[in-house]
């Protein structure tokens, strides 16, 4: 294949090609995190011929490829009693990775709500075998690359795989790739601010732990810490986690923070900026496992067994939607007539150096907002889905509803809705929101419209 260079040498065009087509679905999902398992597995449940394309050989998302391997915003403190909110897709998942002894007790964080860490390889083999059960086609190792859309209507995703170029055929396909690459190159309206995102982190485990003398340790490394940088340490950031897994010999880190060479937050859709950071990452890995030998007792014998695939990017572009989840009504636990679910995790915006938590007020405020459909829902395009944490959120609603709990509920919602349209041969946004609500409230989630203390949104 000969490429004409261009005068200037800085593009070259690439002729056009004929690419085999992989398949013809119903619904093509891109991305197996929360997301993607939740709306692969609603949208089979309801009889659509799925497909999953994933560029990793497994699903999990930034919770397995991150090494994130905690799962957030599943509860909600509802009026001073920390309820589980999120159920649905969440609760067959789950119960297979318990089965497969992978699922801690539920702890609590902050004194406020309850999160649940799980073991990576666990919730690997429990959503392979959960979106089987479900009928889903997986693709793995396929990193999507472009679309095919007309006036509106997607018709294809390309991918590229070790057998070559590929397009997937699709009816409505839905965005859950984290980053909206799809809705992107469908020319959806997305926000991405450079100057204002989250940082990331190189989350890591550490093994040869001695549980009896770290006892409740993550209590006491806030001051040692601050004991370390009187001697002269510097730490990327404060508020770090630091807990055991299911077994308590291995605990996982959540301490490091990698910003971009100017010093701002590193954008996760730069190729550039994530091969530095991903080195800087596992650097600032290695520096902090020194300070835990060093100074946090029971960590003397600790060594790393795992740094993660890839560096844990927690915010870039998000899709301007039909409506935009704000901070705000994060904080007031918004109500909206359209909920598809709920979000009961407040603000966690990881700023230069620092972890800063807003939560709504508590015990007074039910504790959690509803999430809209309508944060699904691109501009301009007919069959475009978008769930997970490039939905249609602001930075500071983003900050709350990325978690893995929102982004269950937003993927179970996005699967339905999928099957819906395709029934009624509707655009996903004239989707019947009651029949939508209807539907995911029989297969068991919760839409919070029982707790009625929230500020009505429309
Ligand atoms: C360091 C860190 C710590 C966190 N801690 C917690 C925590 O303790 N608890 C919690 O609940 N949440 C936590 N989060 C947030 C949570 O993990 C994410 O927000 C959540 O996983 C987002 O889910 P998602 O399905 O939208 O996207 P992701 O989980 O990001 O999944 C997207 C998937 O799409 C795939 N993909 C992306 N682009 C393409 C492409 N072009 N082609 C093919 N595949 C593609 C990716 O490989 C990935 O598997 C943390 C996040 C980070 C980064």
């Amino acid at each position: 294949m000969s490429l004409a260079a261009s005068p200037a040498a800085q593009f070259i065009d690439e002729p056009a090609r004929s690419i085999p087509v992989h398949g013809d679905y119903d619904v093509v999902v891109l991305g197996g995190g929360p997301a993607g398992i939740a709306a692969a597995a609603s949208a089979a449940a309801h009889d659509c011929k799925t497909i999953l394309v994933e560029r990793y050989g497994f699903l999990g998302g930034a919770g397995t490829a991150a090494g994130v391997t905690n799962f957030c915003g599943l509860f909600a403190n509802v009026h001073g009693d920390v309820r589980r909110v999120v159920h649905g897709v969440a609760d067959d998942l789950l119960a297979r990775i318990d089965r497969l002894g992978g699922l801690n007790a539920p702890h609590m964080v902050l004194g406020k709500t309850n999160a649940q860490a799980y073991d990576t390889t666990a919730y690997k083999s429990a959503a392979d075998d959960f979106l089987i059960s479900r009928g889903v086609d997986l693709l793995f190792h396929a990193l999507g690359a472009g679309v095919v859309a007309e006036a509106g209507v997607l018709t294809a995703l390309i991918v590229e795989t070790k057998s070559g170029r590929r397009a997937i055929r699709g009816r409505v396909f839905i965005d859950c790739s984290g980053d909206g690459d799809l809705a992107s190159w469908a020319g959806a309206p997305f926000e991405l601010e450079a100057d204002n995102l989250l940082y990331p982190t190189m989350m890591f485990r550490v093994n040869g732990v001695d549980p009896d003398l770290a006892g409740e340790a993550w209590n006491a490394i806030p001051a040692l810490m601050r004991e370390a940088e009187k001697r002269g340490t510097r730490f990327a950031r404060q508020g770090v986690v630091v807990r055991p897994q299911r077994n308590p010999v291995e605990w996982r880190v959540n301490a490091t923070q990698v910003a971009s060479r100017n010093g701002r937050a590193l954008d996760g859709t730069d190729a550039d900026e994530l091969s530095y950071g991903e080195i800087e990452g596992r650097r600032q890995a290695q520096a902090f496992v020194k300070f835990l030998q060093a100074e946090v007792p029971g960590f003397a014998q600790a060594y790393i067994v795992d740094t993660p695939p890839q560096l844990g990017i927690r915010e870039t572009r998000r899709i301007v939607g039909a409506y935009q989840l704000s901070g705000e009504d994060v904080l007031r636990c918004a109500s909206f007539p359209d909920t598809v679910g709920v979000n009961g995790w407040p603000l966690e915006k990881h700023v230069a150096g620092n972890v800063e938590w807003s939560w709504p007020p508590i015990p007074q405020s039910r504790g959690f907002n509803h999430l809209p459909y309508r944060m699904l829902l691109p501009q301009r395009l007919r069959n475009l889905l978008v769930a997970g944490r490039c939905a249609s959120m602001t930075h500071e609603g983003q900050s709350a509803a990325r978690v893995s709990g929102g982004c269950f509920v937003m993927g179970e919602a996005a699967g339905t809705a999928a099957h819906l349209a395709l029934a009624r041969n509707t655009a996903v946004a004239e989707v019947d929101v009651a029949a939508l609500q209807r539907l995911l409230e029989a297969s068991g989630a919760y839409l919070g419209r029982d707790v009625t203390t929230g500020e009505l949104v429309r």
